[in-house]
């Protein structure tokens, strides 16, 4: 690991202003993703500016048909949070099976959006249950959040503040993770969500998480049978030593039909 200046930040504002006199500094939450980065030298941050040290930056709470949970809560948190699994039980249990202990108790969901890892588990949740993403200046729904590999609508120096799960009818989320790091292999969130259904595929794209269209058209009868035949192009799959595109193409469809099925 590289010699780095660590910075606690007070406020979003205190937090930009000292990533931005920073020679080429980061935000750090949990550091689940960064500090590996960093040992292994792939990452040399001048500075790391903190964001759990800003008041207010954790905790959970609902209102009405909203369950809003700040950048900085960890997964553990969300996990064992009775009002999450009282709200929206698939939540509750896809942070609960986020890595391990060591990482639950440390890693963010603000840090898990930020980074986009295309194996991620919340980004599935935000665009499953169509979330919208609370920035230091402004909302972005979900939809529009999540660009590409580890890549997002986050311009420079902003921040993650908290995300803004909207209740669903129905909703489950079923990952294949891998043995060793129990990222998702393939992870797929299925909703009857509030603006109707949505199906959510992490761990299998290219491009990272990506709705799955023609699930969701097959899903206005909302049944794990009416997915029989709804074709997952292999084309567009990741391939690496954990498995081929077809293998993932093929996963795509068996835990998507487990979430349903599991949703009721
Ligand atoms: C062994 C291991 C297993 C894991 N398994 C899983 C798994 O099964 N599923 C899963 O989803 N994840 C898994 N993770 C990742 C884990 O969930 C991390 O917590 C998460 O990716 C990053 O969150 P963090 O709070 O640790 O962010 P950090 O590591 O502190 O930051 C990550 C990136 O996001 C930026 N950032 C952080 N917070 C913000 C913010 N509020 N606003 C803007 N930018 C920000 C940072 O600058 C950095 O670039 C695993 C990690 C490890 C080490």
């Amino acid at each position: 690991m590289y010699e780095t200046t660590y910075h606690r930040a007070k406020s979003a504002a205190d937090a930009a202003t000292k990533l931005g006199g920073a020679e080429d500094g980061k935000y750090l939450s949990g550091g689940q993703t960064l500090l590996p980065t960093m040992k292994a030298r792939l990452a040399a941050p001048s500075d790391l500016v903190d964001l759990t040290t800003i008041d207010g930056m954790s905790g959970i709470s609902v209102a009405g048909n909203t369950v809003t949970i700040g950048a900085g809560t960890t997964h553990a948190e969300v996990a064992a949070s009775k009002d999450v699994a009282a709200a929206i039980p698939a939540l509750a249990a896809l942070a609960s099976h986020i890595g391990d202990p060591a990482v639950r108790n440390r890693g963010t969901i603000g840090g898990s959006i930020a980074n986009n890892d295309p194996a991620a588990d919340y980004p599935a949740a935000c665009l499953g249950l169509g979330a919208t993403i609370v920035t230091d200046s402004r909302e972005i729904a979900a939809d529009d959040f999540f660009t590409g590999m580890f890549e997002t609508a986050l311009g420079e120096n902003e921040i993650v503040m908290g995300v803004k799960f909207p209740k669903a009818s129905k909703a489950a989320y079923e990952k294949f993770p891998n043995p060793a790091s129990r990222y998702a292999m393939v992870g797929v969130f299925a909703a009857q969500a509030a603006d109707g259904v949505r199906v959510a595929v992490t761990g299998a794209g290219n491009d990272g998480v990506f709705r799955h269209k023609g699930m969701e058209a097959a899903l206005s009868d909302w049944s794990a049978g009416a997915l029989d035949g709804v074709p997952t192009p292999a084309g567009s799959m990741i391939a690496d030593i954990h498995g081929t595109s077809e293998y993932r193409a093929h996963l795509v469809g068996v835990m998507a039909k487990r979430a349903v099925a599991k949703a009721g």
